[in-house]
């Protein structure tokens, strides 16, 4: 029988991988945008591609650009926050927490989907794939990440760390190894300290029904505990993910669009990674609801669909239609790794049990 542990660490790989997809079709896109050409996201589609009478793709409209990152993708298919997260519960799974290992299956499913015409399937962001380039040329993981890289790569991909340490009940080397698979992509301090938080809060998720109050003190202190000082001399991007994190538990009630307001959902993680915090904590008992709502506030929003999805799926397990299951790319396997990860745990109770 399956539990609901087991359901939960699931739901995980496939909640996370399904906010992609909701997110995928419209990657980039204002709210505005996102109203005028879809209505709102309320299922998996196609991405969606703007075209002129003469069935050109327009480049932008009233509300800016239109970028189309994720044109070549279908219904149910998924970018670069699964792609990662899939390749790092495989590589969990195979050899444990070598990063060397961790960071080559990422770069080998990276390589494998560059296209004839040079572009990369999977809409991959640009700190990443300076990292994988830089890992291709022979430098070693650690060096690799991208100076300025203060994306959202690290976040959207770490849920399997949370699992995987929950599963071997290693939460004291969660931030070591969450750290470190954030520098072999992005050398930005705020980038690193969201991927540890979020692998933490998938950890914390999972094992508790903590309540609101309390996960937003969690994640705090999860920030406050991580994120190193840094000096913000050169930085343009000003702030840090402790101070933005602080704000949710001033403003938790306010409305969503004030929020939003503040927060922004662009790919900038100081502003993607906090938002889906907001979001979580405001829709805590309402993540269907929630997740489509982060979604249809636009901007990177495959990585807040990704990143809401994980933490919803920590702590409900299935809470999206299952039905979605079926035209989600490579669902059967993202809902193994789940399965395989939650095998650890069971082996190590039934040795603790004998
Ligand atoms: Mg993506």
């Amino acid at each position: 029988m399956t539990t609901k542990l087991q359901q939960k660490y699931e739901a995980v790989m496939l909640a996370s991988a399904i906010g992609d997809t909701l997110g995928m079709p419209v990657e980039s896109m204002k709210k505005e945008q996102i109203q005028k050409y879809t209505g709102g996201i309320t299922e998996p589609i196609d991405a969606v591609l703007v075209k002129d009478e003469h069935g050109q793709l327009i480049k932008k409209d009233e509300f800016g650009p239109l970028k189309y990152w994720t044109r070549d993708l279908k219904k149910g298919e998924y970018t670069d926050d699964t792609y990662s997260a899939k390749a790092i519960a495989e590589a969990l799974l195979e050899k444990g927490t070598n990063l060397e290992y961790i960071t080559q299956r990422q770069v080998d499913i990276f390589n494998a989907l560059k296209q004839p015409d040079g572009h990369i399937k999977g809409a991959w962001g640009g700190s990443t794939r300076i990292a994988f380039e830089n890992i291709n040329s022979g430098i070693s993981p650690l060096e690799a990440g991208a100076e300025n890289g203060i994306g959202t790569g690290p976040p959207m991909k770490m849920a399997p760390v949370g699992l995987y340490m929950h599963a071997n009940l290693y939460h004291s080397s969660l931030p070591k190894l969450a750290r470190n698979i954030g520098l072999t992509t992005h050398k930005d301090e705020r980038a690193i300290a969201a991927g540890i938080v979020q692998a933490d809060l998938v950890y914390r998720l999972l094992d508790d029904n903590i309540s609101r109050d309390q996960f937003i003190d969690y994640a705090i202190n999860s920030a406050k505990t991580n994120e190193l000082p840094f000096d913000q001399t050169f930085i343009p991007e000003k702030g840090n993910i402790t101070s933005k994190l602080e704000w949710i538990k001033e403003n938790k009630n306010v409305s969503d669009d004030k929020a939003h307001e503040f927060l922004r959902s662009g790919s900038l993680v100081l502003e993607a990674y906090p938002f889906t915090i907001f979001m979580f904590q405001k829709y805590f008992d309402k993540p269907f609801k929630g997740l489509l709502k982060t979604i249809n506030f636009g901007g990177d929003c495959d990585t807040t669909g990704a990143m809401f999805g994980a933490l919803a799926g920590a702590r409900h397990g299935y809470f999206f239609p299952e039905k979605w299951l079926e035209v989600l790319q490579d669902a059967k396997e993202l809902k193994e790794l789940g399965q395989e990860i939650y095998e650890i745990d069971k082996w190590r109770r039934e040795c603790v049990d004998r």
